[in-house]
């Protein structure tokens, strides 16, 4: 998405050869009119694939999710990362591990929320190792979900997040592919055109 990728040429700070940060646009300010043109894009590209559900993780996968949900009209489940007072019965867990915090998190979801009818797709922010995106597909795995593929803002395609997902079988499609972050540069996958 051109957009997406100006305004990470633009706004995005590198902040290391590994780690960029969006937080004026997408991850703590969230500029609501390029949300909206995601949420657009990932309903383009999953337009054929009857989507009943999207789920994601909280906080910086639910806005685009939200904005996805919109177009589609299907609604949007986050799991959680803390422990909630109200979420104690059914609860379908996954172990996260995070390479930035070197740390393991347990992510939840109430079974209440996905039916074995339903056809999902898995939207985040980021994609670096795919800890994140692997753990949303074991949830969606003991849910018995179809999971139609996952949805990404930014890959960080030097990183090995896309191919464990593949190795999956899963479809990956992102809106930016980052190639690279050395030297303070922000540089992009040249993508294919039709
Ligand atoms: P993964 O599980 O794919 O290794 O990492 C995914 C999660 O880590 C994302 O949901 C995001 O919150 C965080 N993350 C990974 N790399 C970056 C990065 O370069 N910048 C930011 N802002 N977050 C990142």
């Amino acid at each position: 998405m051109e957009r997406l990728q100006q305004k990470i040429i633009e706004e995005g700070k590198v902040l290391s050869n590994e780690v960029l940060k969006v937080d004026a646009f997408l991850n703590h300010q969230i500029d609501p009119v390029l949300m909206k043109e995601m949420g657009q894009e990932f309903a383009r590209l999953f337009a054929e694939d009857g989507i009943t559900k999207i789920l994601t993780i909280e906080s910086s996968g639910i806005a685009p999710s939200v904005m996805a949900g919109l177009e589609m009209g299907v609604p949007v489940v986050f799991a959680r990362k803390r422990q909630s007072l109200t979420l104690t019965e059914g609860l379908l867990t996954a172990d996260v591990y995070s390479f930035t915090k070197q740390q393991s998190n347990r992510i939840a979801v109430s079974n209440a929320f996905l039916n074995k009818e339903d056809r999902v797709l898995i939207i985040d922010d980021f994609l670096a190792n795919g800890q994140a995106a692997l753990g949303l597909l074991n949830i969606a795995e003991q849910a018995g979900v179809h999971v139609a593929g996952i949805g990404i803002v930014i890959e960080k395609s030097f990183q090995e997040g896309r191919k464990l997902l593949e190795e999956k079988n899963v479809r990956v499609e992102s809106l930016a592919r980052v190639q690279s972050l050395e030297n303070g540069q922000v540089t992009f996958v040249e993508e294919a055109r039709a």
